[in-house]
């Protein structure tokens, strides 16, 4: 089974072509700058990429050039297009509707359009990869996978937000959740791992990358996360200011004169590692110049493990406690500096890290001394293989109940 997993954004079309009896990625590629004149397409397998500049007007003319890569040419993986046995879309919002991967037919896509208003860019890009399959290869099963739907489960009292009810009523305000796959692949992997059920479990999951964000699983349910409305909320991000007084957005507006887009673009754009550091929203580089001696550098770096541990503390509390913490994406994964500071000083509340397993080491794995009552393991992320799962959960069990 080859099952074709598409992340579209407004002006770019990532893919990748999995199969999943052997979880190898067969090939994988991306189309940038799509309807502009300086679009290119990036397709490859393995460390074997060919880049070519060609000119693309919108989705459906980069679609037509993916699964012409796939079946054609130096790179070509499948002669044909009937090798692929599913497509699974990731959408980012899936607000009240959807607690769980869907297949798409023309009521889920009215849901996902009906949606737009709370995630506009994106769910919108969305649909233009939803819609240029369709019309590339109709009738073929495809699923819509959403960043939200697992933290459908959290309860009122952790997604409403105190401010007058009537705007959640008017307008659906409330926290809503993002990178959705990525905690549930990792908590998923992180059970394995240890050889034991998700649901016997309290797991805290960090997603540290440029976007940031952490999520609160109690016994397999998430019940808390730290993005909101939008994936502004919460740690502080590369580039992202993440939770701040919301007072600072009408002071900022007043004293500097800024439009509300312009105070958008700050606290979007400007802010986080960028901002403090005033280097790069970069981490490498942010503790390159740290280690220089750049004060900036370091308070931007102290200022982003202390966000992180304020969530542990936050989480730790709401379940009474925690089993397990996992790391990932590409701070997560990769930075023993910034993992060193997240956990320092967590002793007495049974959380140890081993200094040398967090030095050395590859993929999955413990980083926690054998005192610690609190496992810390690395996960590496991968939400394209859990989008191509998801997929084929959905399909196979529409074709048991006959429904496909
Ligand atoms: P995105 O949210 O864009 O998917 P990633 O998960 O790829 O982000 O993470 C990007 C971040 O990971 C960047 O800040 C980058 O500096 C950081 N990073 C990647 N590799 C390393 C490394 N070896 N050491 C420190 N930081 C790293």
């Amino acid at each position: 089974m080859n099952v074709l997993v598409i992340n579209a954004g407004s002006s770019s079309l990532k893919y990748q072509l999995i199969n999943i009896e052997s979880r190898e990625v067969l090939a994988k590629g991306i189309c940038e700058r799509v309807g502009s004149d300086s679009a290119f397409h990036k397709h490859g397998i393995d460390d074997n990429e060919i880049v070519h500049d060609t000119p693309m007007e919108d989705h459906d003319a980069a679609m037509a050039l993916v699964l012409e890569a796939l079946t054609s040419g130096p790179n070509k993986v499948i002669d044909s297009l009937d090798e692929i046995d599913a497509v699974g879309h990731r959408v980012v919002q899936g607000g009240k509707y959807f607690s769980a991967s869907a297949f798409i037919d023309d009521d889920v896509i009215a849901k996902i359009d009906e949606l737009a208003e709370l995630a506009p860019l994106h769910n919108k890009a969305a649909l233009m990869g939803i819609n240029a399959c369709r019309h590339s290869m109709p009738g073929k099963p495809m699923v819509a996978v959403f960043d939200t739907s697992f933290f459908q489960s959290l309860p009122p009292k952790a997604y409403m937000y105190p401010i007058p009810y009537e705007y959640y009523e008017k307008y659906s305000l409330r926290k809503y959740g993002a990178h959705g796959t990525s905690h549930r692949y990792v908590a998923d992997r992180a059970a394995q791992f240890l050889d034991e059920n998700l649901s016997d479990l309290k797991m805290i999951t960090c997603h540290l990358g440029n976007g940031c964000s952490m999520t609160a699983i109690d016994h397999g349910v998430a019940i808390d996360t730290s993005m909101g409305l939008t994936p502004l909320d919460g740690l502080m991000m590369g580039t992202r200011c993440g939770s701040i007084d919301p007072a600072i957005v009408p002071f900022l507006m007043e004293h500097e004169d800024l439009t509300f887009n312009e105070v958008n673009d700050v606290m979007n754009k400007q802010s986080g590692l960028l901002g403090i550091s005033g280097i790069s929203n970069d981490l490498r580089s942010v503790r390159t110049a740290s280690e220089e001696g750049h004060e900036r550098a370091q308070l931007a770096y102290e200022m982003y493990s202390h966000s992180v541990k304020k969530y542990l503390g936050q989480y730790i509390a709401e379940m009474g406690g925690v089993d397990v913490i996992v790391v990932t994406a590409g701070v997560g994964e990769n930075c023993e500096k910034m993992r060193r500071m997240i956990f320092a000083g967590l002793q007495t509340m049974g959380i140890i890290l081993d200094p040398e397993k967090n030095r050395h080491g590859k993929g999955e794995r413990e980083i926690s001394s054998d005192e610690s009552q609190v496992q810390i393991l690395i996960i590496p992320t991968n939400e394209e293989l859990m989008i191509a799962l998801d997929t084929l959960d959905v399909v196979e069990h529409m074709r048991l109940e006959g429904t496909l």
